[in-house]
């Protein structure tokens, strides 16, 4: 058999990972689906972690049903391949590229690449190391490769310890299994809801830094289900999975009774000199995929993560919406909001928003600093949010995808920005700091936090796309005013001072200090 250079057939190996990324994007693997539907069985109905499951199952469902991104942030496109000696790698690199930007193009990507040093989007999602395409080779006559994206937001979230060190409520981790055990618990504890919980963990025990990191994402492609083959890493995984469950950190990091939804642990050897605990964090989007493909035809044999019952989340939803509504009120408010109605609003409350809201991420934020608005933004609401969209022949726009991005990044302007426009509300993902709850109390504002990567579900209560300002900070980073419906997010920082967020933490630590005691040797 000739696997020499031009063997492969890179027309059909292109489509086939056209196949692989749009898959990959909009639907969830069957073990991914099978650990979620779990989760929602263990919260009780009515409480908020269950009414945060519920809406992500409601996303998954539509992102299956639309062929469209489950989250806005398609992450960072990361291939591992192993390939039969003498398959030309440059050109499927190539290949993978064209499928990389073709992909863009119809939206089951977000243009996600950046200039580090000028800012700029490159538009199509490639540019200097991006995507990630790792080769390997091997014996075997067909090629395989395997893809994840990991979104920022969990990716901000991935944690590296050099042991041995002191831990916040742990105490002293040591060059031992006990104190791999500490730092793995400190990792989901470190995360809170930030990186959308619950989530799955890959940690990587020793390496240098780089192959750290590098073995901790390498276990994000085991499957959810497999048994470690080292008894006492089998040990360690089934320990973190029931004890960091225990923290009450829950989805969204709302409080509930699941917080991490798998966890696999890696070894290789080390430097005398160095111990490093790397933990790579990924959201409940667990967008990871993997084929078979022939290094004749470039056809995809097989796909992989197969495996095992297809939750349906049609059925799972039937049964959610006969349940009990939410804990706490539920408020419709209509935008723009007035300072008064934004007072009565306590961390709690479920709202359901009408009217408009405009987007803004990390450049308008900085650029709102010293410049004035674009428009008069005086009592409406800012979310926090890239959306993908879409442009149609007549130069109309669409929203394709719609979930909240990580809040925090804007903790440094937030407060000041509210005031100086007189935005009462801002909507976004994992909560804002001190800074922003004391600017919350003083101006009148609310924090509201919408269930992270429900791109769907939000981009359905999107009703129109009435204007954009800063399109030149390319599309995740413009203003796009959205006029939605329905929009449903849970107050979570209130203008009496009070935070869920801070409550949590609290929480959380307590119960990650009753892990203290040693449990390995
Ligand atoms: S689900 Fe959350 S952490 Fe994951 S990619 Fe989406 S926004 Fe980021």
């Amino acid at each position: 058999m000739d696997k020499g250079e031009g063997a492969l057939r890179m027309e059909k190996f292109q489509e086939s990972m056209y196949q692989l990324i749009v898959e990959t994007s909009t639907k969830l693997p069957k073990d991914v689906r099978r650990a979620i539907a779990k989760a929602k069985l263990r919260e009780n109905a009515g409480t908020r972690a269950a009414m945060a499951l519920t809406t992500i199952a409601e996303n998954i469902q539509m992102a299956d049903e639309n062929v469209s991104p489950i989250c806005q942030d398609t992450g960072m496109p990361t291939f591992k391949i192993k390939v039969p000696v003498g398959v030309n790698q440059l050109k499927m690199k190539e290949a993978i590229h064209r499928a990389i930007a073709q992909a863009t193009k119809d939206g089951k990507l977000r243009p996600n690449s950046v200039d580090s040093l000028t800012g700029e989007n490159s538009g199509n999602n490639l540019g200097d190391g991006v995507p990630v395409i790792k080769f390997e080779q091997w014996e075997k006559d067909y090629i395989d490769v395997r893809l994840i994206l990991k979104g920022g937001g969990c990716e901000n979230k991935n944690i590296q310890y050099s042991l041995p060190c002191e831990l916040e409520g742990l105490g002293r981790a040591g060059r031992d299994l006990d104190g791999i055990r500490k730092c793995i618990l400190h990792a989901v504890y470190q995360a809170q809801g930030q990186g959308c919980s619950a989530g799955f963990i890959g940690v990587g025990i020793g390496g240098d830094r780089s192959s750290g990191y590098e073995l901790a994402k390498e276990q994000l492609f085991r499957s959810v289900d497999d048994v470690n083959p080292n008894e006492e890493l089998r040990k360690l995984e089934d320990y973190i999975m029931e004890n960091a469950n225990k923290l009450g950190i829950g989805t969204m990091g709302f409080g509930g009774e699941t917080t991490l939804l798998g966890c696999k642990i890696g070894v290789m050897h080390r430097l005398p000199a160095s111990f490093f605990v790397s933990v790579a964090y990924n959201c409940w989007a667990f967008r990871r995929l993997g084929v078979k493909v022939s290094p004749e035809t470039g056809e995809i044999q097989e796909w992989l993560y197969q495996e095992g019952e297809n939750v349906d989340f049609a059925k799972e939803l039937e049964k959610a919406a006969q349940s009990v509504p939410a804990e706490g009120r539920e408020i419709v408010l209509e935008a723009p909001l007035t300072e008064e109605q934004v007072r009565q609003l306590k961390v709690g409350d479920v709202v359901r928003i009408n009217g408009m809201m405009y987007t803004g991420r990390d450049a308008i934020h900085k650029h709102l600093m010293d410049h004035d608005a674009p428009i008069d933004l005086n009592g409406q609401i800012i979310y926090h949010c890239g959306p993908v969209m879409l442009k149609d022949e007549n130069g109309n726009w669409h929203v394709k995808a719609a979930g909240p991005t990580t809040s925090i990044r804007e903790e440094p302007y937030q407060g000041e920005i509210m005031k100086k426009f007189g935005i009462r509300a801002v909507i976004g993902k994992g909560g804002m700091g001190a800074k922003t709850l004391a600017a919350l109390k003083e101006h009148g504002g609310v924090y509201l936090n919408a269930i992270g990567g429900a791109a769907q579900y939000y981009a359905d209560c999107i009703k129109s796309v009435e204007g954009v300002d800063f399109l030149e900070f390319g599309i995740p980073e413009a203003m796009w005013h959205l006029r939605v419906e329905n929009f449903t997010a849970v107050v979570t920082m209130d203008s009496h001072g009070n935070s869920l967020h801070e409550d949590v933490e609290k929480s959380s630590l307590e119960k990650l200090a009753q892990l203290k005691e040693p449990v390995f040797k």
